[in-house]
């Protein structure tokens, strides 16, 4: 059986004092051992927000990282950077870094490799735009995001990957998709796994729901076959993420 998963992405969002804040209000409520429990927070608040979160079962990732060692990169944070702070999980390829920040499939890629050579878990974003579901092209979109995503990942790193299926127009919108819709690309996610690698790795593979998740639409969307957790931006700075991380409760 697959642990759920259940991660909030802060985006940018939360000072450094703040986050300190927001992670002693949310520690209590985030109790369950269920599930494993991830804040991916600015660079910034990962010192702090891993001081807060000591002592809990709150693991703390990042939003984001480069692909190099080290050296003339102005502004990036490197593997061995965030492996030093105590972090764990690393988001990569979100469609707003995408979108704003010129992500390609490719580059996501390159992060992809060192995440895992660093040994830390990847949680890699796929997503169609509305035009593209519109289109009927939206699982031709997302297989190639996972399919040169994964280039190079060997079965047994990808085994312990995380995919994050977050549809872009329900990022932010207050519109989820409907659980329907989210098994049924997940379903598929989890069959172009299957088709790379094998049955097992697909099997073992955890993938995530992201897009307006709250915790009215959470208890649904995890209970679904495969959808192993959730991937949550506006709700996981409020208390209704100790809700979503308790949906079996
Ligand atoms: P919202 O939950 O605010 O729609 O954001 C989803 C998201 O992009 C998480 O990565």
């Amino acid at each position: 059986m697959r642990k759920k998963i259940v991660a909030g992405n802060w985006k940018m969002n939360k000072t450094p004092s703040e986050a300190v804040e927001l992670v002693n209000m949310l520690k209590p409520l985030c109790a369950n051992e269920d599930v494993d429990v991830v804040f991916c927070v600015p660079a910034i608040d990962i010192i702090p927000a891993m001081e807060a979160a000591k002592g809990s079962n709150i693991a703390i990732g990042a939003e984001n990282m480069y692909y190099e060692e080290s050296g003339a990169y102005t502004g990036e944070i490197s593997p061995a950077m965030l492996v030093d702070a105590g972090v764990k999980y690393v988001v990569l390829g979100h469609s707003e870094r995408r979108e704003y920040f010129a992500e390609t499939n490719e580059t996501v890629n390159k992060k992809m490799l060192k995440a895992f050579e660093h040994g830390i878990t990847p949680i890699m974003c796929c997503g169609e735009t509305l035009e593209q579901r519109e289109q009927g092209v939206t699982m031709d979109f997302i297989r190639q995001q996972v399919k040169v995503g994964f280039l190079n990942v060997t079965a047994d790193q990808a085994k312990t990957a995380v995919i994050a299926y977050e549809p872009i127009w329900a990022i932010g919108t207050g519109k989820t998709a409907t659980t329907e819709q989210a098994q049924e690309v997940c379903a598929e996610i989890r069959k172009c796994i299957a088709e790379i690698y094998d049955d097992a790795t697909a099997a073992a593979i955890r993938i995530q729901y992201g897009g307006s998740v709250n915790a009215k639409t959470a208890p649904d969307l995890f209970a679904q076959a495969d959808i192993d957790g959730g991937l949550v931006g506006g709700a996981s700075l409020k208390a209704d993420f100790g809700q979503i991380v308790n949906y079996n409760k």
